[in-house]
């Protein structure tokens, strides 16, 4: 385990911004959650796991310990005809955990390419792109409770997944850590080819697609549609899309009748709260060092200097402009940090 005090954690997280904790822990090992709990015991005081941090905005100094899962192993545990089951430690990145994956010949994450931020974090918000959530490939996930240190396993179905949300990320989030999932993945499903940029690259194929043909795609088409978190500090969505009834989306769609929308199976309609944000004109609005990226509207990037209190000003704005316009509130997407822990939702 790693220990540093008074820390600036701007390089912890893909937003960049300045904040301090008071102390960051980095967990290698599985033995290093029992020297946590010992530092907890010696020296208590707020606390907040952290990934990758790239779905995490700090909005001023954290006035606690930041823990880093860092821990590493991936395997296959068992494989029959129908599926095969893979775990993976908290802290490996997801990205290489989805290419060792795809390199084995094993499909069924290859939709949820390059996506930034470690596997221990994928189920905090049912991550989701291109046509799935990660909640549909979990078999189970483990962790313990930070208190006690009690570990336990909860299959998919106890998880609570929703859409960009969990158990973990809604109630839990303050005293559980995942430190393994267990994937479960198909051996006999076609690729989900259903997402229209997927459609539109591999039409007239058919079925005839690789996981690593997919894997290929979906990274290629994020690298050209969404900012570089290393060049220019972002979270990815900043904003859900929003599910209204199908009566709101009808209002909704009589006035504009452009607006993308995407029936659920539960008969509610999802709305593309990218094109809201751009019909209210606000590409390239800034607040501060923070801004409304210029060609994707749903992604508030650092745009040099920025602070956690301008992102929080931008939301804001952004969500009362959306408001006004179209009469929808647009939630949140990345968890947000005041000085004491999360402080979302946005107030
Ligand atoms: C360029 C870019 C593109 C993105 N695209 C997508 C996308 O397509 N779809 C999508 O869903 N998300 C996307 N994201 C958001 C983000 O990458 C994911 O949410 C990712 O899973 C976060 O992982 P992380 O390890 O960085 O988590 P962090 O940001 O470190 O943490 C996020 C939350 O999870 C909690 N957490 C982290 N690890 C654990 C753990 N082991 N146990 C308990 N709680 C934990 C944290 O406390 C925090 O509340 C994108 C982000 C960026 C920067």
């Amino acid at each position: 385990m790693q220990r540093f005090t008074d820390v600036d954690l701007s390089a912890w997280t893909t937003l960049g911004v300045p904040a301090r904790a008071r102390e960051l822990l980095v967990l290698e090992e599985e033995a290093d959650l029992a020297r946590w709990r010992e530092r907890r015991e010696a020296a208590p005081m707020p606390e907040l796991v952290l990934g990758g941090g790239s779905n995490v905005v700090f909005l001023e100094d954290f006035a606690g310990r930041v823990v880093r899962l860092a821990t590493r192993g991936r395997e296959l545990l068992a494989e029959d005809d129908a599926a095969r089951l893979v775990r993976a430690a908290a802290g490996e990145p997801w990205d290489g955990f989805v290419r060792w994956c795809v390199a084995q010949g094993w499909g069924g994450l290859e939709n949820l390419a390059a996506i930034p931020g470690s596997v221990g974090a994928v189920p905090v918000q049912n991550v989701g792109a291109y046509g799935l959530e990660v909640g549909e490939r979990i078999a189970w996930v483990e962790g313990v409770e930070r208190d006690t240190g009690l570990a336990w396993r909860l299959p998919a179905a106890e998880c609570g997944f929703g859409y960009r949300t969990s158990r973990f990320k809604a109630r839990e989030s303050a005293f559980m850590v995942i430190t393994a999932v267990t994937f479960r993945l198909p051996r006999n499903e076609p690729p989900r080819l259903d997402y229209p940029d997927l459609q539109r690259r591999f039409a007239g194929l058919g079925q005839d697609v690789s996981p690593a043909e997919v894997y290929a795609a979906v990274a290629e088409i994020r690298a050209r549609k969404l900012p570089d978190p290393r060049v220019q500090g972002n979270v990815g969505s900043f904003f859900k899309n929003p599910v209204v009834s199908p009566e709101v989306a009808e209002r909704l769609a009589a006035h504009h009748p452009e607006l993308p929308r995407h029936a659920l199976p539960d008969g509610r309609v999802k709305l593309a709260a990218g094109w809201m944000i751009e019909r209210c004109g606000l590409k390239g609005v800034r607040e501060g060092g923070a801004a409304v990226h210029e060609r994707q509207a749903l992604v508030l990037c650092n745009a040099g200097g920025a602070k956690g209190a301008d992102f929080l000003a931008l939301a804001r704005r952004v969500r009362e402009t959306v408001a006004e316009r179209f009469g929808v509130r647009l939630e949140v997407e990345p968890v947000l940090v005041g000085c004491e822990g999360v402080v979302q939702p946005l107030a």
